[in-house]
């Protein structure tokens, strides 16, 4: 089974004994809950597009293990073209969903354990890349769907790994047997690890010598004796268990992230990718996160596209569309939407091969483009909130608008009052009207604005991670020498 179709990716994970905690007691039937469906649908996203005739070239790669066709989420890529594909199909995939589809952490954990195992054997000797290979090869015959889990809980910021209070507070090997090894720890806010078949757990920071129990790298099943999950609130989340869809400002789609604890989690020496080679946690990690970084020129410019089409609606429904500041607003959305996109393209197109073979991005625009995120999503939803009005936050509950409660003197109901008083320019149906500035609430406010704004900010690293790459890749000493040439200023002055 080379591609699954979106139908038996939702049937695979009822096969599936994952252990889900939510408002605290265990979910059983976790994939038709309520509050975890829209996430599980946006990830169905992605096998169901790459089986579309319209969409196949872009959702699909040809596998450089195996020579088949494989999706572009499990792909390695191959040239600067994929890793520029790859942006574009980030880009669809947020338009067609205002959600994270969260496959995207499983990709860019492919391409930097690839690389990275490739490069600790060839200094180690180790067997890590062949492991990695084989795993690789399964996830892509079988079509799965991977968690690329790097963060830890972290504890105290200021202490390493080794010297937190409690050893838990970052993913470690707490025993080493001839057949593997036992792991424990969490890893925190992790992106569809609910919906992941398989794990892939990273270290998420560099590492010195005494870190050398917890610089580990493996993969195991999401299902494996010892992993549970603790679901991850979202703002408005329980709007979800309402009757009705609009309330819910996106009637389908939803994010997902979650709390994964390893408690004595076995992993068996085939699955092990890192293992005490602390000299390469720092090497992993900065690969992951430059290409996550790279992701976010694409992901979140898709939710942006459907923002600024909301923004311009709930105008036009108001009335408003030809006013020239709000003319002037889509334009600012645009622009600062496209030069996301801009980045995500830009660093896309400066990668390079690795020692391993597949490409990476320039870490430097992956940094810029990431750092840009930071800033640009939540500058284009004030201006989507700026245009859609006040109503979004005040308007009734669709049950009031859709009520036969008698509440006016001359019969009306609470449904016809709702409807006369919000009711917009002549002609446009209220509900449209409720249904636009719900979804501006749901990616600006709601559950959405998990993924559109809050992961702006901390996703792929904290704006202060992407200020170090910048600062280290920044090369100063070479820009002071064009400067003191223009000058006319002797090279050691
Ligand atoms: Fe993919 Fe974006 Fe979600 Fe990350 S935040 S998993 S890049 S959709
Ligand atoms: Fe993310």
């Amino acid at each position: 089974m080379a591609l699954m179709s979106a139908r038996e990716y939702i049937d695979s994970l009822r096969a599936m004994k994952t252990r889900v905690y939510m408002f605290g007691e265990r979910v059983e039937n976790w994939v038709d809950h309520p509050i975890i469906r829209p996430s599980i649908s946006s990830v169905a996203m992605t096998y169901q597009l790459a089986q579309d005739p319209e969409y196949r070239d872009l959702m699909t790669a040809r596998s450089s293990l195996t020579g088949e066709t494989i999706n572009r989420f499990n792909h390695l890529h191959q040239s600067t073209e994929d890793l520029k594909n790859k942006v574009k199909m980030q880009r669809l995939l947020g338009q067609k969903t205002a959600a994270c589809f969260q496959r995207c952490v499983g990709m860019d954990a492919f391409n930097a354990v690839f690389s990275t195992t490739f490069e600790i054997d060839e200094k180690h000797g180790t067997k890590y890349h062949e492991n990695f290979r084989n795993f690789l090869r399964m996830v892509q015959e079988k079509d799965l769907t991977v968690d690329g889990a790097m963060t830890d809980p972290k504890g105290d910021r200021s202490k390493a790994p080794h010297d937190q209070s409690d050893p838990d507070l970052f993913v470690h090997v707490v025993e080493r047997r001839d057949d593997g090894i036992v792991v424990s720890g969490a890893k925190a806010h992790q992106t569809g690890s609910i919906n992941s078949h398989w794990h892939l757990i990273m270290p998420t920071i560099a590492m010195g010598e005494a870190d050398k129990d917890w610089a580990v790298s493996f993969a195991c099943p999401s299902d494996a004796d010892g992993i549970y999950m603790v679901y991850g609130r979202q703002s408005c989340d329980t709007r979800k268990l309402e009757d009705g869809n609009i309330d819910k400002g996106n009637m389908k789609f939803g994010g997902q992230e979650a709390l994964v604890v390893l408690d004595n989690v076995f992993i068996p020496n085939e699955y092990i990718f890192l293992n005490g080679e602390y000299e390469f946690a720092g090497m992993l990690v900065e690969r992951f996160a430059g290409y996550h970084r790279q992701s976010y020129g694409g992901c979140k410019v898709g939710v942006g596209d459907v923002l600024i089409g909301a923004a311009a609606l709930a105008a036009e429904y108001n009335g408003a569309d030809k006013a020239s500041h709000i003319k002037d607003k889509l334009i600012e959305m645009t622009h600062l939407n496209e030069t996301l996109y801009s980045c995500g393209l830009a660093c896309s197109c400066e990668g390079h091969p690795t020692k391993a073979g597949n490409y990476e991005i320039d870490l430097m625009l992956a940094n810029v483009c990431k750092q840009n995120v930071t800033r640009f999503p939540y500058e284009i939803s004030r201006l989507a909130e700026d245009i859609a009005g006040g109503l979004m936050v005040t308007m009734p509950a669709d049950t009031d608008f859709k009520s036969d409660t008698v509440v006016g003197k001359g019969g009306e109901t609470l449904g016809d009052i709702c409807n006369k008083f919000f009711a917009a320019k002549d002609g446009v149906n209220t509900e449209y009207r409720q249904r636009i500035l719900r979804l501006i609430e749901n990616m600006c406010l709601g559950t959405a604005a998990v993924g559109y704004r809050t992961e702006s900010m901390h996703g792929a690293g904290s704006p202060q991670a992407q200020r170090i790459v910048i600062s280290r890749q920044a090369n100063l000493a070479e820009k002071k020498n064009l400067a003191r040439t223009i000058a006319g200023i002797p090279q050691d002055k």
